[in-house]
């Protein structure tokens, strides 16, 4: 039987621990249940607190994210107006004040 890659880092050592998934490299854990609905009708996109986010949401920034390329970093508690769902690894694409446009994950974000 083959587990699924990490849907975060993209590492193939998945381990299964109950009814979850576990990355042993980043730590990410998800539920095979999400893993197994994925790509059945609309996409749902939730927060960090499993709140749905729509087109237009504004939403803080849950821990300090680092820019690839770059030394700029989201701070926590960064606060992202008007944010735009798309498909992706990343699957929220916004504009940050002094940063600019950029992709977040929307499991580091909270809805305000
Ligand atoms: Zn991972």
């Amino acid at each position: 039987m083959s587990l699924p890659a990490c849907p975060q880092c993209g590492s193939e050592y998945t381990y299964e621990d109950g009814a979850m998934f576990v990355c042993p490299e980043c730590a990410h854990e998800w539920s095979q249940v999400t893993a197994t609905t994925e790509g059945e009708g609309e996409r749902v996109i939730k927060d960090s607190n499993g709140v749905v986010l729509q087109n237009g949401d504004t939403v803080t920034v849950i821990k300090d994210l680092k820019l690839k390329g770059s030394s700029l970093v989201v701070k926590v508690g960064t606060k992202v107006k008007n944010i735009r769902l798309v498909d992706g690894d990343h699957d929220i694409d916004c504009k940050i004040d002094g940063i600019g446009a950029m992709s977040l994950k929307s499991e580091f974000v909270k809805k305000v």
